[in-house]
């Protein structure tokens, strides 16, 4: 997997590990939760909050639940032009017992079903003045 011409909106929260996009989260040792973004660790009342290690997400997950936006998002959040209509999923790590919220890149949306494999990957927001790709995670279905 390359990130070649790809630079993250924001660091810290995916990355391109070999197999592919991976979401970069973190599990407490204490409490077994896991989180996300890695940075937040005020996730659970009471958690001595030892033993916090960043962890890479599996690459695939389940559809948990989708939207279809008719309207853009607001800033910060920045793409090339209007990209409505677009999807948003909730995508479950079952193992993990966390799920991630992410933009789909998928444009056929009436092909969508809850329970469906999803697959990590990136959606290109914009190009920045280096010609990079700015992308944020995203996810698509698994074909
Ligand atoms: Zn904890």
């Amino acid at each position: 997997m390359t990130s070649e011409g790809k630079v993250p909106a924001y660091p810290g929260l995916f990355t391109w590990a070999e197999d592919g996009v991976r979401i970069q989260s973190a599990k407490c040792d204490s409490c077994g939760t896991y989180f996300f973004p890695a940075g937040h660790q005020q996730h659970a009342p009471g958690c001595s909050r030892e033993g916090v290690n960043e962890v890479m997400l599996p690459k695939n997950g389940k559809l948990s639940t989708f939207t279809i936006q008719h309207y853009m998002c607001p800033p910060p959040f920045k793409t090339t032009g209007d990209i409505t209509p677009y999807g948003l999923v909730v995508v479950e790590f079952e193992e993990q017992n966390i799920v991630i919220t992410g933009l789909l890149t998928e444009t056929e949306l009436d092909d969508l079903k809850i329970g469906m494999e999803m697959e990590t990957t990136t959606y290109k927001l914009y190009q920045d003045d280096d010609g990079n790709d700015v992308v944020t995670w995203a996810f698509r279905a698994v074909k």
